[in-house]
């Protein structure tokens, strides 16, 4: 097999410590992509040195941040020069239709180009404390060094989110993409480099969460972790970041309701509720796979959504016509899989799909078909747990009240949304849904300017926006006294003198 030097450590391109190599498989048909390093513990405690190293040398951090904005400006517009080159590679590792990476690398782009624009009018803030002798200013600093660690959904976009407000912030850090999809994270970091990121600042550790992850969000040396993945790897990271008390950032899962009411555009939900469920297969955090309707229009939604459901098209990254892609890996899809299986057990109705399909050209990718599963009782797995696969709970609900108990009744809290025509109703149950970001009359939208993250389980901290740069910042407060006086708290009567 071919060993190729894909690991970015100290600014140099290396092959793993080991030599070991991963072999990463397409989603469609199991055909081999590409062979990229294993990172070892040496390797992720080198990565871990080089940032460092570089941080504390002041390398980057040197810089002003219009400097650093510029430069983030400047990997926007090497971005766009690569966006079909990198488009095709991520829709090779994750399976997804290339018009949908293609979208992907757009929102990438983005969130370059707002990070940029954000970080040239950074300023820090003078606080008025009534006295003309002090002045009492905060200035914001990088956290230091930061350990980023993605998931396979959304390789890139995920980095991104990542990535810029950190470069801005003027961390310096260590990247780990997913195992399963480190194509487009390996251009990014040939682009950052390309673009002038001073060496060490920017590192990239490809391989298992289960050899790197431990060092790369325990060690001391790193300051802070930001994470996106699922819910017991962020545990598991909480816990490791806790010795040393370090920043932590989690983007985890989500349990979405989306909440249909009789007096809703039903066109309108209808095609987004199929939207909201089987886009990118259900891979999605904010995959709108718990559908709560209001019992008078049950019937005509859920036989639409099921109509709707069967003539999905299924198929791989360059099939025109496909309409949606394979899941990650056989492992995930049987995990899917297990959901159905229990929910049907538990008493579901399986009104589409539940199955693999059946065309001879999709029996090697691990396609699983759009699933409709009705009369779920919120006490399900299925439910309760995020299946991650194209899979649509349908649940019943009689009035508002109830329709916002079940829409919080989830350990999640990542976002939601509420279709209705009445405009004080809608308010009203977006503001008492305990999500993230809720929806009104739509499904999925979201920007660079607005922040987006979790309440409850689905994790702390937010990413985009500015909040998602103050992440990676520290308030740090001067003061400066411009006529020196005594305290006076004290006596100044020497021991023994009565005063
Ligand atoms: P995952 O299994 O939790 O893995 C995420 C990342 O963590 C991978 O890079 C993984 O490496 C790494 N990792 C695994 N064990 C680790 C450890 N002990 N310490 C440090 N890192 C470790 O999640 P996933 O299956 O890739 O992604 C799907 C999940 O991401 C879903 O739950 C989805 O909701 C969530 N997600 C959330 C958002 C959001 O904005 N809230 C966005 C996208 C996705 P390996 O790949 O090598 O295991």
């Amino acid at each position: 097999m071919t060993r190729q030097a894909l690991l970015f450590i100290w600014g140099q391109w290396c092959e793993a410590s080991d030599r070991g190599v991963r072999e990463i498989r397409s989603p469609h048909d199991g055909s081999l992509i590409a062979s990229v390093p294993e990172a070892t513990l040496t390797d992720a405690l080198a990565a871990i040195e080089s940032a460092r190293f570089s941080f504390d040398a002041g390398l980057f951090t040197s810089w002003s941040y219009s400097e650093r904005a510029k430069l983030v400006g400047r990997i926007a517009d090497l971005l766009e020069r690569d966006a079909e080159m990198i488009a095709i590679s991520e829709s090779h590792d994750t399976g997804k239709r290339i018009v949908e990476a293609r979208f992907d690398l757009t929102d990438v782009i983005a969130v370059f180009r707002y990070y940029a624009e954000l970080g040239a009018n950074l300023n820090g803030r003078n606080v008025d404390v009534g006295r003309n002798e002090i002045k009492s200013e905060i200035v914001y600093e990088p956290v230091g060094v930061a350990s980023l660690i993605g998931p396979w959904n959304y390789p890139l976009l995920q980095a991104s989110w990542k990535v810029a407000p950190a470069l801005v912030a003027g961390c310096s850090f260590i990247l780990k993409p997913s195992e399963l999809t480190p194509s487009s994270a390996i251009h990014l970091i040939r682009i950052l480099d390309e673009a002038g990121v001073p060496k060490g600042v920017a590192n990239l550790i490809l391989g298992s969460g289960a050899v790197v992850g431990f060092p790369l969000t325990s060690d001391p040396r790193v300051d802070m972790v930001s994470f996106t993945g699922g819910l017991a790897t962020g545990k598991t990271i909480m816990g490791a970041a806790a010795q040393t008390v370090k920043k932590i950032a989690l983007e985890l899962g989500g349990k979405n309701p989306n909440i249909i009411f009789a007096d809703a555009d039903l066109a309108a939900a209808i095609d987004n509720a199929v939207t909201a469920g089987f886009l990118h297969s259900g891979q999605v955090c904010s995959a709108g796979t718990r559908l709560l309707v209001e019992r008078e229009i049950h019937d005509q939604v859920v036989s639409a959504i099921v109509e709707r459901a069967r003539a999905i098209r299924l198929g791989g990254p360059n099939d025109q016509e496909a309409q949606t892609g394979p899941l990650i890996s056989q492992a995930h899809r049987a995990k899917v899989e297990t959901y159905i299986a229990s929910a049907i057990a538990e008493g579901a109705k399986l009104r589409a799909g539940g199955g693999r399909p059946s065309e001879e050209n999709l029996r090697d990718g691990w396609y699983l078909e759009p699933t409709v599963l009705d009369e779920c009782k919120t006490e399900m797995n299925c439910v309760q747990d995020e299946s991650f696969g194209p899979v649509i709970t349908v649940e019943t609900f009689d009035t508002e009240a109830e329709a916002i108990q079940l829409g919080n009744d989830t350990i999640y809290g990542l976002s939601g949304a509420v279709w209705t025509s009445d405009h004080d109703r809608a308010q009203r149950v977006a503001r008492a849904l305990r999500h993230g970001t809720i929806w009104i009359n739509d499904y999925g939208p979201y920007r660079p300017e607005a922040e987006w993250g979790g309440f409850k389980a689905s994790g702390t901290g937010r990413e985009l926006g500015p909040s998602g740069l103050f992440e990676y910042l520290e308030a740090k407060h001067i003061w400066t006294n411009l006529n020196p006086a005594k305290s006076g708290w004290f006596p100044e009567t020497s021991v023994g003198e009565k005063p």
